[in-house]
């Protein structure tokens, strides 16, 4: 099949005007100019999309759809610890039918603007078998042993169980705050195991940041009273307390501080936020360059109102960058093109391609997948989406710019 349009955008070289790709089954197998595909590829059947830009489906690295019926029902609060507080009760009004609808309609809604691939994180691993995904999914089992430490393996073991069957699936050891030592150990070791991703969210709140180097502060006060050990607070950060934490973590740790060049942390987790960061992470970060990936959450962020994003350190440090929606608890909508503007409402200096390249190219090196994810070129999945082309601006500017439904999206080579 060959699909042209006005513009291709492949995120791999400048956007091909009258451009063309040819798709066989689930995959990209050619793309440039109309006329020398459709030389090369004679005889296949042509999609003429007419005046509509091409670009690669939308990669949202961090969201959780579980909840998406949860839009608008909390207010911000006045601290983390209370939001934490709201949707705890609000979840206990959920039954598993209503977690199965609200997934589905999440992955309905992020589909219908132009996301292809979801990483998206879920409390309950097991009702993954009752959905089918019409997106491509990285399942990822959120856990949480906060209550109940002494039986992190026997709940990273259940989740995998749930997850086996998925076609993508990882582990997602909440934060350190509610995860035990022994639970991201173990999913670390899944991962040895399994060729799958670990994600966590990671010093999201000042209030983790007040828990971990002061112990104090609201968040502190709503672990200690449900019972969380604490004793590891009072001398990191959030950051000190992941590394600590992560593979080959305490040698890496301990060299990070005495030897940069013998730094072995090679996990490549997904990190979600890091909000906060204090001038001795910054220091820490250096030798961890590139190490693992960074997923900022613009519009949950200011619902949150945490401290500014420090968006241009990260990326000098190396760091590969994503955009993700969170979940719309903290929201108004899965539309990536709505963070990328949010996005730089607080960047403006960051081009609209750049800001399209963390929602592309970099979600798809975030997902280990670099090559087949994020970019229009051969061999890569055909996960495509059109918009409509006025032809008199930029084109990245027109991308960034649309906020409606995207009506031609190819998954998987299906439309
Ligand atoms: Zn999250």
């Amino acid at each position: 099949m060959i699909i042209r349009a006005r513009v291709v955008v492949t995120m791999d070289g400048p956007p091909i005007d009258n451009g063309a790709v040819a798709v066989s089954r689930n995959r990209i197998i050619d793309v440039g100019k109309f006329p020398e595909i459709s030389a090369r590829h004679s005889g296949q059947q042509l999609v003429d999309l007419g005046e509509q830009v091409m670009l690669p489906g939308l990669i949202n690295a961090h969201c959780h759809l579980d909840y998406t019926c949860l839009r608008g029902q909390i207010p911000p609060k006045k601290s983390f610890a209370d939001w934490i507080r709201a949707i705890n009760a609000e979840k206990a009004r959920l039954s598993a039918q209503d977690y199965v609808a609200s997934i589905t309609e999440g992955f309905a809604e992020a589909k219908r603007f132009g996301t292809t691939t979801i990483a998206n994180l879920t409390a309950f691993p097991e009702l993954s078998a009752r959905i089918d995904p019409p997106i491509r999914t990285w399942w990822f089992a959120e856990l949480i042993d906060v209550r109940s430490p002494e039986r992190a393996n026997e709940l990273v073991d259940r989740a995998v169980e749930s997850l086996k069957p998925a076609a993508n699936w990882g582990l997602a050891p909440h934060a350190p705050f509610t995860a035990s030592t022994n639970l991201y150990r173990r999913c670390e070791e899944v991962v040895r195991r399994e060729n799958v991703l670990l994600t966590t969210h990671l010093a999201e709140s000042r209030e983790e940041m007040s828990m971990f180097r002061d112990s104090a502060g609201p968040l502190y006060e709503f672990m200690k009273e449900i019972g969380r050990d604490m004793s590891d607070c009072g001398d990191q950060t959030p950051l000190d307390r992941f590394l600590g934490t992560v593979r080959d973590s305490s040698t890496a740790l301990r060299s990070a501080r005495n030897d940069k060049k013998a730094v072995r942390n090679d996990a490549g987790w997904i990190v979600a936020h890091l909000n906060e960061l204090a001038e001795s992470d910054f220091e820490l970060l250096e030798t961890f360059k590139g190490k693992f990936h960074v997923v900022h959450s613009p519009r949950s962020h200011d619902y949150f109102a945490h401290s500014p994003f420090a968006f241009e350190r990260l990326r000098d440090l190396g760091f590969n960058l994503c955009l993700g929606t969170d979940s719309l608890a903290s929201n108004e909508n899965l539309s990536l093109f709505a963070e990328m503007r949010a996005f730089r409402r607080g960047e403006p200096a960051v081009s609209p391609k750049d800001a399209l390249e963390m929602v592309t190219v970099n979600g798809g090196r975030a997902l280990g997948r670099p090559q087949v994810l994020g970019r229009i070129g051969a061999n890569y999945f055909a996960d495509l989406i059109a918009i409509p082309s006025s032809g008199i601006t930029d084109v990245f500017e027109e991308i960034l710019a649309f906020d409606q439904p995207v009506h031609w999206i190819m998954v998987n080579g299906k439309t």
